[in-house]
């Protein structure tokens, strides 16, 4: 689509909080850039959510989703408590956006900052992680949160981190995970970060565990260029980048899927500052920047960047960047966007200017189907049953007692108990701690017997009548002879 093209279609949500403010001041600076949008604006947040409607989005904006297929979105407000899904969590996830992109830059010296070499882009998968919101409160003591990472999921995500590395003209992507504790997940995403990577040969990976990629992330920005990580680590890493930059009010952010984009700033509503015209509107602007690239008006694009780095160049600064004796002129959010206004055609003499061209820009231009894999022979070799047990002084010994004599007539045998992913039996030390929250793990009687559902649904059946509270189960599986569990603590 080129700049000359019929109207594209964006819908607008203005938000909460600081929502209506930036978003107002963005469509006034997208509008005297003559972007020449067809808007569709629909209602979200909290009003909605207020109404009785716990998901926060009323069916028919649904319908104006799937006309535009691009989303502009001020931030908004969850409730806390109260059954209140994150509408932000949902779209992504209804929409089907697998990549949030994410870019921090300096603009020193004209906004403070302790970094001015940095230019990171953060690439974070949107849809997966502890982010699926699958919780359970499962003993008086002991809540839990799924942690889900498919191959398909981190495939997506991690091939767009390299298409958009190649199509920007990146030189290097740092995965970062957990994969030395989370062996299986983040091990998932660390293995088809390497496959991913070896399609990409120009272009130079890292993998560093996410403690120190933090530390160093926070401490040395410039060495890095884009990073890919799943959805928990990529939202505090943004965060912390945004705020080296200067301000989390800088940054843009654009989600990313086959068919659906959207975009946004990366803070949130910010409601102590609402209503106050001092919000920085920079964040939505550059997001509606990347998404302006997305739909083919790259010139706009490009005036309305050049315009803003040139605003901030000028020190037209809102108070959360304005410093005494670097900044010029202490603005509001709406004067912030006149400046901009004024500026539109104009371009920075010292902060780099921009030029998007049709490949820069942020729409899918490559195959998001996940590779075939092949089919794996999946066997069944034992179960976890989790307890919710508080007798006999948490002594695992009697717990294990009890356990073997309840599963004397079924085919699989206890092997370990542990607690916290501590080994409590046999041979557990006196000095761990025991929540009301065990892991019993069953192996079959005979070695390398096979297990059935059948042996898993009597074992429970027969701890039910020994009154054991089993709370769950995870059963025990080999992918062709690997090995697809967690081996406990010195099993
Ligand atoms: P926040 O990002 O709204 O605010 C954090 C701090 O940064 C506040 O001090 C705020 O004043 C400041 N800040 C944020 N944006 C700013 C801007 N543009 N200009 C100047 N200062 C700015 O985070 P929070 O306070 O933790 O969350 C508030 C609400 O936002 C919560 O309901 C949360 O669920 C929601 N939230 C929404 C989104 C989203 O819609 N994408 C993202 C994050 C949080």
């Amino acid at each position: 689509m080129s700049d000359s093209s019929p109207r594209p279609r964006v819908t607008v949500a203005h938000g909460d909080g600081i929502g209506p403010e930036i978003m107002g001041a963005t469509l006034r600076v997208l509008e005297a850039a003559r972007a020449e949008l067809e808007l569709d604006e629909i209602q979200i947040g909290e009003q909605v959510y207020l109404s009785g409607n716990t998901s926060g989005i009323a069916p028919e904006a649904w319908d104006a989703l799937r006309r535009s297929r691009v989303f502009l979105k001020a931030p908004i407000t969850t409730p806390r408590g109260g059954g209140y899904k994150s509408l932000n969590v949902t779209t992504r996830k209804t929409l089907g956006l697998f990549a949030n992109v994410r870019p921090c830059v300096s603009y020193s010296p004209f906004v403070m900052t302790r970094h001015p070499g940095m230019d990171v882009v953060i690439v974070r998968e949107n849809e997966e992680d502890t982010y699926a919101g699958i919780e359970h409160r499962q003993t008086q003591e002991v809540t839990q949160c799924l942690k889900l990472i498919s191959r398909p999921g981190s495939e997506r995500c991690i091939r767009y981190a390299f298409e958009y590395a190649r199509r920007a003209e990146r030189r290097k992507i740092t995965c970062l995970t957990k994969d030395n504790i989370m062996k299986i997940t983040d091990g998932l995403f660390r293995r088809v970060f390497q496959e991913v990577a070896e399609e990409y040969p120009d272009i130079e990976t890292e993998e560093l565990i996410i403690d120190i990629g933090t530390a160093w992330l926070a401490d040395a920005p410039e060495r890095f260029d884009v990073v890919v990580t799943p959805n928990l680590y990529g939202d505090i890493v943004s965060d912390v980048t945004a705020q080296l930059s200067g301000s989390v009010g800088l940054c843009g952010s654009a989600n990313i899927g086959a068919e659906f984009a959207m975009f946004e700033a990366i803070h949130g509503s910010a409601p102590d500052i609402a209503g106050r015209d001092i919000a920085n509107p920079s964040g939505l602007l550059l997001g509606a920047v990347m998404m302006l690239v997305h739909v083919g008006r790259n010139e706009v694009a490009t005036r309305v960047h050049n315009a803003w780095l040139k605003t901030i160049e000028d020190g037209v600064h809102t108070g959360d960047v304005y410093r005494e004796g670097m900044s010029g002129e202490r603005v509001g959010t709406q004067a912030f966007a006149d400046a901009v206004i004024g500026r539109l055609g104009d371009e920075p003499r010292r902060l780099n200017k921009v030029h998007y061209q049709e490949v820069a820009g942020g729409r899918v231009g490559f195959d998001t189907e996940p590779r075939p894999q092949p089919q794996q022979v999946k066997r069944l070799v034992g179960v976890d049953v989790f307890l919710d047990w508080d007798e006999s002084g948490r002594d695992a010994g009697a717990l294990a007692g009890r356990l073997e004599s309840a599963a004397a007539g079924v085919p699989l045998k206890l092997e370990v108990i542990t607690n916290r992913g501590v080994k409590v039996w046999p041979g557990g030390l006196p000095e761990t701690f025991c929540s009301d929250h065990w892991r019993c793990r069953f192996y079959p009687k005979g070695e390398g017997q096979p297990v059935r559902h059948e042996d898993v649904a009597a074992l429970l059946g027969h701890l039910a009548t020994a009154g054991l509270d089993f709370i769950k189960t995870e059963h025990l599986y080999t992918f062709d002879g690997e090995v697809g569990y967690a081996l406990a603590q010195g099993q």
